[in-house]
């Protein structure tokens, strides 16, 4: 992280905007001591129906729990304004918002880095819409919104795309006609600022393993693996959408395309029909018919709960071992997110099919999360907390600090 002395003190706002909620989290930036620290965070959820704002102090205290549903216009645009003021309200004196930073799913082929917002990019950003048309449009319309109510508050996007821009050919394209391929139509990867997060905490941490060949398993409601090789992403299991990979919570996952095919021409499907059932009816709620939140298929006693798990296990494996085989071999395996965080029986099933590849939990300290859960003999496995929201905080305090430098 850069120095950032020539900032004053302040605050500064994560946003990452959905279709019916904003999460928000804001950090105190201390210069005096070169440090970004989590103040507060929270959301706006339910909007459409019947906004609500909860919020919490970084040390757990209960900062909001209320309806917002008068000022519920529908869509999240028209709330942005009042969530600001209600934020900017909650900051003690002295302590002005710097600057918001933007969580934007796409930076497309050329945005290989967090940028600072202008107009220009603002064009750019919408051109890439159709790539994203089910989360693009919500980020870029928060960040205008912002731009509009408070136009003197400097803005930063960072694209969940941009980690992903050292792979090589290999990994980005499909075996499909050339000219397609140039036109966009590649894998890019999501998920990269926390794959970022975590490349940064092995640089700091584990130096040995950062040069090494790291596999990295973000498993939450949306998952996807990354093929870290010398810190650098050179392989992840997402593609042009964030359908490809393993099953999600709501989404498919791989699927042979000649299934679209058949669903179109006798299924009479449409494109709306398809994109409702690939991204919001299949995955683990698809499968088991009962939930996408894995919490409930593990306490379930239905089978069709069991089945929907292993068959998340079996393809969350089966992709560490493609990913392995990308990078010729692999040094350690690492798990991340809500499942991957918070599920020791989902981190163990997991494991146990790759015993073959060398990898072998200590189940004690699995169950118990330590930092190193694998067993002596074994490749090491970690599992390592991710933080999005941090690393949107550092690259928004670094643009600043180049602007002022500037
Ligand atoms: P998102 O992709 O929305 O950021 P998260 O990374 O927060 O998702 O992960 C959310 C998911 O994590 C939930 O849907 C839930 O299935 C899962 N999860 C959280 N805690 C646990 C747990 N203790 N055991 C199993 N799954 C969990």
């Amino acid at each position: 992280m850069t120095a950032f002395q020539s900032l004053e003190k302040g605050a500064l706002l994560v946003l990452n905007s959905g279709s019916s909620s904003v999460k928000f989290t804001v950090f105190a930036v201390e210069p005096a001591q070169n440090k970004i620290a989590p103040f507060f965070a929270g959301q706006l959820c339910e909007i459409g129906t019947d906004a609500k704002l909860t919020a919490k102090t970084e040390a757990g205290e209960k900062m909001a729990e209320e309806s917002w549903a008068d000022r519920d216009k529908g869509g999240v645009a028209p709330l942005l304004p009042h969530l600001i003021s209600w934020i900017e309200s909650r900051l003690p004196e002295g302590m002005p918002l710097l600057a918001a930073g933007h969580r934007v799913v796409h930076g497309g082929s050329g945005l290989h880095h967090p940028v600072m917002i202008n107009e220009h990019l603002m064009k750019e950003l919408e051109s890439l819409i159709p790539l994203a048309p089910l989360h693009q449009p919500q980020n870029t319309a928060a960040i205008r919104v912002l731009s509009e109510s408070r136009s003197e508050l400097p803005q930063v996007a960072c694209f969940d795309t941009a980690f992903h821009h050292t792979q090589p050919s290999t990994s980005t394209t499909y075996a499909i006609p050339r000219e397609l391929t140039e036109a966009g139509i590649r894998r890019y990867g999501f998920h990269g600022l926390s794959y970022e997060y975590i490349s940064r905490h092995l640089r700091e941490e584990m130096p040995d393993l950062a040069e090494g060949r790291v596999v990295v398993a973000h498993l939450g409601n949306g998952s996807s693996l990354c093929a870290l090789k010398n810190g650098r992403s050179y392989d992840t299991t997402m593609g042009f959408s964030v359908l490809e990979g393993v099953p999600m919570g709501t989404r498919c996952g791989n699927l042979d395309p000649g299934v679209i095919i058949h669903l179109m021409r006798e299924y009479k499907m449409n494109v709306n029909d398809l994109e409702q059932l690939l991204y919001h009816k299949s995955g683990l709620l698809g499968m088991s018919g009962i939930s996408n939140d894995m919490r409930a298929l593990l306490s379930s006693d239905d089978p069709r709960a069991k089945e929907a798990v292993d068959i998340f296990c079996s393809r969350v494996a089966k992709e560490i071992a493609r990913l392995a085989c990308a990078m010729g071999g692999f040094d350690a395996l690492i798990f991340t997110a809500g499942i991957g965080e918070h599920s020791a029986p989902i981190r163990s099933m997991v494991c146990k099919h790759l015993k073959w590849l060398g990898i072998e939990l200590c189940e004690e300290s699995n169950a118990n999360r330590q930092s190193r859960i694998s067993a002596e003999n074994s490749l090491p496995v970690h599992v390592i907390p991710t933080n999005e929201e941090l690393m949107i905080a550092q690259h928004t305090v670094d643009l600043l600090t180049m602007r002022n430098a500037a």
